[in-house]
């Protein structure tokens, strides 16, 4: 791929290849897919789907490039990610459009999506320069015993439609950093910034360390976790994908990371500051037209401000300025990711009203180019009801109304999901006490989708196993081994 037309100029017939051993391949698929631009729905290149036999070839290059790559030492590797780093940073531009044009998020968001992706290269080169482990020592006498962290291997990451360069970095960064080789699947619906990232690394990291192949689930995917010379597969997306890769990945026994869906509670008490509550759910529950796995979705307010926090949010949400992102940095919100994602959510919205869930505001197609559904607040929302207990990554956020702390903690943990979930109280009690009642992997107090590189991301029950980001993840991508040396008997 060379270049791709801005956001409202049509079909740019470039092809998105794969990328292996260091240059691009066209692999051996014959399946050709459209990439679209979401907010118009026109195609803006092509994808060329691989096969089982692209996979092959991608992992025989990722496990030849480990025998040298697992043998550098964390400087060198810290040196690659930094140049890498850099070329992000001096290519950022190019890549926030094109991640804006394939993804339709705002500009501002494609840009923080940039800058998160530089600052993970650059915190994964300094953190593999200073990890942390047991004491070496003589545990038994004459007996000196030391825990060596290893590289397990050619890693393969599938990476999501929402955050496709962001997430992209933060498998790339701590799987090379720990020192092994990676084979990464972008989502079929947005490989171009995965495939351009892999172009613009090729000349700083050696040939074979990072591969990519594009192609869809059951193909390539299932390729990737089933391949018996792939050590760990680690993917972000669905619980049904997810529940995928763990069943192709089981007869080879291969370590799994799974960063998977959510349905974040915000828990709002009648003391919070109504204020930032809803400056808070109208950046994270729409930012991304709720496409986001932390997305601050579903609101269970305290009685006493529920009338209060449904009129301010509504006023903010009615103020969102929601479009085609190419017509400027002013947009806020932009289309689902497909026309697929645009009829389950409208489904969603159908299903809810006849369980008697109203539209506080929003609940309606669009009638734009594009796969635009209107920002939407539901209140009146029943126990039980499918839109509080499904994902539905679409731009709405219900509201519940509850009485006592105890039960807004029990209906925030009444979840399949335990990705995230935020609090938000003026009371110090609170705040510290209920993130520990929370059965979820990230708990945000009067805040909502803060994610320093250093701090852990990762979830519990549905919402999968394994941290990204931070020092953590350099854990999951390694593997400790214990050496003991008997020095009793050593002349
Ligand atoms: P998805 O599950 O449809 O696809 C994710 C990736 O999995 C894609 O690359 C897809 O091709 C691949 N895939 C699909 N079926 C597969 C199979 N059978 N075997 C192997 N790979 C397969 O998800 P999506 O629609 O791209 O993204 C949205 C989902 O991702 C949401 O559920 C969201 O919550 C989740 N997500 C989670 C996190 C997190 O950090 N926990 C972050 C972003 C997105």
């Amino acid at each position: 791929m060379t270049q791709t037309q801005p956001a409202k100029t049509g079909p740019a017939l470039d092809e998105a290849t794969h990328f292996v051993a260091g240059a691009r391949r066209r692999g051996t698929g014959s399946h050709v897919a459209q990439v679209l631009n979401p907010a118009t729905g026109l195609p803006i290149a092509n994808v060329r789907f691989g096969t089982a036999e692209d996979v092959d070839d991608a992992v025989a290059a990722a496990r030849k490039a480990f025998a040298q790559w697992r043998r550098t030492t964390p400087k060198e590797r810290a040196d690659v990610l930094l140049r890498c780093a850099t070329v992000v940073e001096e290519h950022g531009d190019e890549l926030a459009r094109l991640e804006s044009a394939n993804t339709g998020k705002p500009m501002s968001l494609a840009r923080d999506d940039v800058a998160g992706t530089v600052d993970t290269l650059r915190f994964m080169a300094g953190a593999v320069r200073a990890q942390q482990s047991l004491a070496a020592g003589e545990y038994v006498a004459g007996h000196t015993s030391m825990i060596l962290r290893e590289p397990v291997g050619v890693v393969a990451a599938i990476t999501p439609w929402n955050y496709p360069l962001l997430i992209a970095a933060q498998k790339i960064g701590p799987i090379l950093a720990a020192g092994n080789t990676c084979v990464l699947k972008p989502s079929e619906h947005t490989p171009l910034t995965t495939v351009r990232l892999a172009e613009l690394l090729g000349d700083h990291i050696p040939a074979g360390v990072l591969n990519i192949v594009n192609g869809d689930g059951p193909v390539v995917g299932e390729a990737l976790a089933s391949h018996p010379d792939v050590a760990l597969v680690s993917v972000t997306g669905s619980v049904r994908s997810g529940q995928a890769v763990a069943r192709a990945a089981a007869a080879s026994l291969k370590r799994l990371h799974l960063e998977l869906g959510g349905k974040a509670p915000v828990l709002v008490f009648a003391d919070a500051d109504l204020d930032a509550v809803t400056a808070g759910i109208t950046f994270a529950g729409f930012a991304n037209s709720g496409q986001d796995c932390g997305a601050a979705c579903r609101v269970l307010v305290q009685d006493s401000v529920s009338d209060e926090l449904i009129s301010r949010l509504v006023g903010r949400v009615e103020a969102l300025a929601v479009g085609d992102p190419a017509d400027g940095d002013h947009i806020e919100m932009g289309p689902l990711i497909t026309e697929a994602q645009h009829q389950r959510v409208l489904g969603f919205l159908e299903r809810a009203h006849a369980e008697g869930v109203q539209a506080a505001t929003g609940g309606e197609n669009m009638d734009v180019p594009g796969f635009f559904i209107s920002p939407t607040v539901l209140t009146n929302v029943p126990n039980g009801a499918e839109c509080i207990r499904e994902e539905i990554f679409g731009p709405i956020v219900t509201v519940q109304t509850f009485c006592t702390e105890d039960d807004m903690v029990e209906a925030a943990n009444d979840t399949a999901f335990g990705l995230a979930a935020s609090v938000w109280t003026g009371d110090a009690r609170k705040a510290a006490e209920l993130p520990a009642r929370l059965d979820f992997g990230t708990v945000w107090v009067n805040d909502h989708l803060v994610m320093p590189a250093e701090m852990p991301w990762g979830g519990f029950k549905s919402s999968g196993y394994g941290r990204d980001m931070s020092l953590y993840s350099l854990d999951d991508y390694s593997r400790t081994k214990h050496v003991t040396v008997n020095h009793t008997s050593v002349r």
